[in-house]
């Protein structure tokens, strides 16, 4: 068994200064006259507060003794120094597009990620509408972990993608030249939350946007998105933004034919439906 210390809770160390530049954000939107939903806004902040458990819990705990358990079987042992942190950085960083692309595309990592994307309004509040039910998050540490990035390095990397995608929520933040060539910036997630047409299910990156111009979800923000989901969501309480989705598999799964339609409800794409067969033409 490795014998390196866990890393302290970046993610909750963060949390002072993410209520300060909400706070300063919203004295800022409320000085340019702009209109807050306030119920919207305390969901997000009850969301974030809720989710300091599951993100210790899924990453801090499962996700650690998992890479721990796994490192144990690694390729090589690739250290702390500049290799080691670049392996786990990039590497986080492609896992986590992959994961979040999943995560749109199938219905089941979707129905943890939905309240993501259930705010109408787009502003630092928003990044706080973080998932408690993301169970799969364990199992992201798994290829660094066999190739030999150590534990300490890939949770750390894990909760810094994390929390620097806490500043890219906000409509204070303009075009920043060359740095949109790489980075994922305000401009390009605020493209993420667009419920536009030519906005959906692009711009999936965490800190590069490198990965969505090389496999082709990349758009640039031609206009102000207009947020949330296709279909807006009612519903501002925090639980029910929270498991609705689940509720809604569930009744899906327990009504279909078959077991096709069944594994269809989980895994395909949200808003998957089975065809409906032709009608039968008469004599
Ligand atoms: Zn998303
Ligand atoms: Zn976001």
């Amino acid at each position: 068994m490795i014998a390196v210390e866990h890393p302290p809770d970046l993610t909750l160390l963060a949390f002072p200064f993410f209520v300060t530049l909400i706070g300063v954000e919203q004295v800022v939107l409320r000085h340019r006259a702009r209109r807050i939903d306030g119920r919207d806004f305390w969901a997000s902040i009850g969301m974030g507060f809720g989710s300091t458990i599951p993100i210790n819990l899924f990453m801090g705990f499962v996700g650690w003794w998992f890479a721990t358990l796994l490192w144990d079987h690694r390729l090589v042992d690739l250290g702390t120094g500049w290799a080691g942190w670049l392996v786990a950085m990039v590497g986080w960083d492609l896992i986590f597009y992959v994961e979040h692309r999943l995560s749109h595309e199938v219905r089941f990592f979707w129905a943890s990620h939905v309240n993501h994307h259930s705010s109408l309004e787009y502003n630092l509040s928003t990044a706080l509408r973080q998932p408690w039910t993301a169970f799969h998050t364990p199992l992201m540490v798994a290829p660094l972990a066999l190739v030999g990035v150590r534990p300490d390095l890939i949770v750390v990397s894990g909760a810094l993608n994390l929390l620097y995608q806490f500043w890219i929520h906000t409509e204070m933040v303009g075009r920043l030249g060359p740095l949109e060539r790489v980075l994922n910036t305000p401009s390009h997630h605020r493209v993420h939350h667009g419920s536009n047409p030519r906005y959906l299910d692009k711009n999936y990156g965490g800190i590069l946007i490198v990965w969505d111009r090389l496999f082709g979800t990349f758009a640039e923000e031609v206009h102000r998105p207009t947020y949330g989901l296709t279909q807006p969501v009612v519903t501002r309480s925090v639980l029910g933004l929270q498991y609705r989705e689940f509720g809604a598999i569930a009744r899906d799964v327990r009504r279909a034919a078959g077991w096709r339609e069944r594994v269809g409800y989980l895994l395909r794409p949200p808003g998957w439906r089975p065809a409906t067969p032709e009608p039968a033409s008469g004599p």
